[in-house]
């Protein structure tokens, strides 16, 4: 199937940001000093569609770093250069069922396995990206994400310095994955590029096509660019679909039925398949760290819009 004609898509990306713009429920992140600034009402809802159709509403050009919502991204491009059986048996898929920075989840593997879209498993997937130094690891990373997004993508300098001056349990997991054989870099190098990685200036409209091009394949829909093979997509959907959303992914696939992938940021993004990327962008965050606007607005669109990947039709 396809989505829905163009008008009722715009018609309803507006009633849903109508309906949820004025909730006040959640805390914006502070533990990344820097955060703690971020304006709580900023809005965003956007939706590309596989074929380069482009729908926004709201703050679609405010400009935020994109945080844990580059996971999926670089472990996509990781999977591309060493292969899904490589990535597989060096990062783990099973889902954690714990918060996204947990060191318990780490101890309890008997594997030392986690999964790439925590943090334990995220920092092991930027260990293994190519580059014999942490500067080549990060330009390919911030090229790649660059290829997804469509446009040339940059770092914000603020953000990176005040997660790196306070990244003390990011470097903990990692001196553990080390510890535990399970990092293919330095430690505390991984942890700066994975610092670096989540400091990516991004913005929500960026985010939807980033989303669409995971949704198409692997091809970018704007730039017609293949970033990854479609098999490489289809499996980083499938670790989306059952850890993008921490201990709460099991609610976000009962709920919408589609894979998905948040930040502490405010940033979060839903991929159709076959269809199109949404992405929402609102700072206050639920218990696990996901933007409740966010979760609100996509719950809403993935019925109204009968986008679960579940339904028999
Ligand atoms: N940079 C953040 C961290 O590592 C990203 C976490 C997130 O968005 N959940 O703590």
């Amino acid at each position: 199937g396809r989505l829905p004609a163009r008008d009722t898509i715009q018609q309803m990306l507006q009633d849903a940001y109508t309906r949820f713009r004025n909730g006040d429920e959640g805390r914006v992140a502070d533990y990344i000093p820097v955060l703690a600034s971020v304006p709580r009402d900023l809005f965003a809802v956007c939706l590309a569609g596989i074929d380069g159709e482009l729908y926004a509403v709201g703050d679609a050009k405010h400009v935020f770093t994109i945080q844990s919502v580059s996971k999926p991204f670089v472990f996509a491009l990781v999977c591309q250069a060493v292969g899904l059986e490589q990535a597989r048996c060096k990062l783990g898929v099973n889902a954690t069922g714990m918060p996204f920075d947990s060191v318990i989840a780490l101890e309890l593997s008997r594997e030392r396995l986690t999964n790439p879209m925590v943090n334990a498993g995220a920092i092991a997937t930027t260990s293994l990206v190519p580059g014999e130094t942490a500067d080549r690891k990060w330009q390919f990373i911030l090229d790649g994400l660059s290829r997804f997004a469509g446009r040339q993508l940059s770092i914000n300098e603020e953000a990176y310095r005040s997660e790196a001056a306070t990244n003390l349990r990011n470097r903990g997991i990692a001196k553990l994955l080390e510890g535990y054989q399970r990092l293919y870099f330095d430690g505390l190098e991984s942890t700066d590029v994975y610092t670096r990685q989540c400091s990516i200036n991004i913005t929500a409209q960026d985010l939807s096509v980033m989303s669409a091009t995971l949704a198409s394949g692997g091809v970018n829909p704007i730039t017609g660019e293949r970033v990854v093979d479609a098999v490489v997509s289809k499996r980083v959907l499938a670790v989306l679909a059952t850890a993008g959303l921490y201990e709460l992914s099991g609610e976000w696939l009962f709920e919408t039925g589609l894979p998905g992938k948040s930040g502490v940021s405010g940033g979060l993004i839903t991929v159709v398949p076959g269809k199109g990327g949404l992405a929402t962008f609102a700072p206050p965050l639920d218990e696990a760290g996901n933007s409740v606007r966010g979760l609100q607005v996509t719950r809403y669109l993935s019925e109204r819009l009968a986008l679960s990947l579940f339904a028999s039709k």
